[in-house]
């Protein structure tokens, strides 16, 4: 499924909702700062409720992809009957570290930082509300 960016599409939401996190005095990733941008699926009538994000750092001039996350906010029901035999449900919820795009030896530890975000329940609705803005924006295509 196509996946794009909502900075994209909404410039200035986008600039003040993403998620960053500074890291310091951690053993298991480098400090500074960690962006974790997000990718919504733009395919007309799809009904996916996922998330892709990228990890980019400025320090890499936000280009280096440090980590590939795929992460769904439903049940596993949900995404077991969405999927059907097709995708693995417990992938598709995640959070997982996508095996199809880019990720580094530090994919492992910003996972666990994002999952550690996860648990604010802010986050995820941010996350959810973001999904709903990018799959209304695609109505009118
Ligand atoms: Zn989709």
């Amino acid at each position: 499924m196509p996946m794009a960016p909502f900075m994209e599409r909404f410039p200035e939401v986008g600039a003040r909702e993403t998620r960053s996190v500074t890291v310091t005095n951690r053993q298991d990733l480098p400090d500074g700062e960690y962006g974790f941008l997000e990718f919504y699926c733009n395919e007309p009538g799809c009904d996916c409720r996922r998330v892709m994000i990228d990890v980019l750092r400025p320090e890499t001039g936000w280009s280096k992809i440090w980590a590939t996350i795929s992460y769904g906010w439903e049940s596993l029901d949900f995404y077991r009957k969405w999927g059907g035999t097709a995708s693995d449900p417990i992938e598709t919820k995640g959070p997982y570290l996508d095996p199809l795009n880019p990720q580094s030896k530090y994919s492992p530890a910003l996972l666990n930082l994002f999952r550690f975000l996860l648990q604010s329940p802010d986050y995820v609705e941010r996350l959810k509300g973001h999904y709903q803005m990018f799959r209304d924006s695609l109505a009118g295509c």
